[in-house]
């Protein structure tokens, strides 16, 4: 496991000014400490996911809590790769992905949030959102004319707007703490250069030609403007209840490592154990055996 103090430098302490550019989206080190991290990354890695199915089938056994996991990120930082790779090892009845696009005309008729309390996890399964109603204080905030196409009652849409739906945000997510959801929220924070290496790849490799998408360069234009509403948004909803974490994303074998240790640790932390059985459930048990025993 990754040790706590470099969790600890991943997230974003509640109430304090916050600055993306305090975080890291690489690996400081010379060659050889990089090449001998990323062995060690990739075995820890794979000693999580093994860790991260049996604390799936404990929470599973349990049925006293669920998992949501948000994860959020300019285009290219390692949303789909870090699901994929992270999540690989456990019982697919146990987790659920939602992926998150423009929201429809019916989605629109209703708050921000709605379409994301229809998707959270119920009691021992994993959620996991692939974007989210933070996008509604990101690429919202960043062409504002989004927010026209919401149908919601006029009004300015000033600095009290945002502050509301943080706060909205808040309150949604200290209600999903309070009913036994654990709510870690992922930043995966990326470069602008490696931002750029990551489409280029994707125009030079046919395999991956299908994954570049215009839309992607015009958000990039706005790059400044999202780093800007990644800081309020993250300075505004990292709660004491509901953390956000900023993970390096220049690496994907880093993020994948430090996304799937957090996870493990945060169940791990929950100290489940496989529901006991009470006498009489006991004897029931040895009742059944019996009779099996006895065909
Ligand atoms: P992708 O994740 O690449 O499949 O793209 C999904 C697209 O949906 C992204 O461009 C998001 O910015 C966009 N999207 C997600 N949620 C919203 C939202 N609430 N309002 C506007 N666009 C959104
Ligand atoms: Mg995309």
């Amino acid at each position: 496991m990754i040790t706590k103090e470099v969790i600890e430098q991943f997230r974003v302490t509640p109430g304090k000014k916050l600055k993306l550019k305090d975080f890291d989206t690489g690996f400081t080190g010379t060659d050889e400490q990089k090449r001998l991290a990323k062995e060690k990354a990739t075995d820890i890695l794979d000693k999580n996911r093994e860790h991260l199915a049996t604390a799936q089938n404990l929470l599973y056994a349990n049925d006293r809590h669920a998992l949501l996991v948000i994860i959020q990120a300019m285009d290219a930082a390692g949303k789909d790769g870090t699901i994929k790779h992270v999540f690989s090892g456990i019982n697919p009845q146990g987790c659920q992905v939602y992926s998150f696009k423009v929201p429809s005309a019916e989605e629109l008729d209703h708050t921000f949030l709605w379409r994301h309390m229809k998707a959270v996890p119920e009691r021992g399964r994993i959620g996991i959102f692939n974007r989210s109603y933070y996008e509604d204080v990101l690429i919202v905030k960043v062409h504002p004319e989004l927010v026209e196409k919401s149908n919601l009652p006029p009004g300015p849409r000033d600095h009290r707007f945002w502050k509301d739906r943080y706060d909205d945000i808040n309150a949604f997510e200290r209600h999903l703490v309070r009913n036994g959801t654990i709510v870690l929220k992922f930043f995966l924070h990326v470069s602008k250069e490696v931002q750029k290496e990551r489409f280029m790849e994707r125009l030079d490799r046919p395999d991956k030609n299908w994954k570049f998408s215009l839309g992607d360069l015009k958000e990039r234009g706005y790059w400044d403007m999202y780093q800007d509403a990644y800081e309020d948004a993250l300075e505004a909803t990292s709660t004491e209840v509901a953390p956000w974490y900023v993970i390096p994303a220049d690496h994907k074998w880093v993020t994948r490592t430090a996304v799937a240790d957090i996870i493990v640790n945060t169940i791990h932390d929950l100290e489940l154990a496989y529901p006991k059985l009470s006498p009489e459930q006991l004897k029931a048990l040895a009742e059944a055996k019996k009779r099996l025993e006895a065909e």
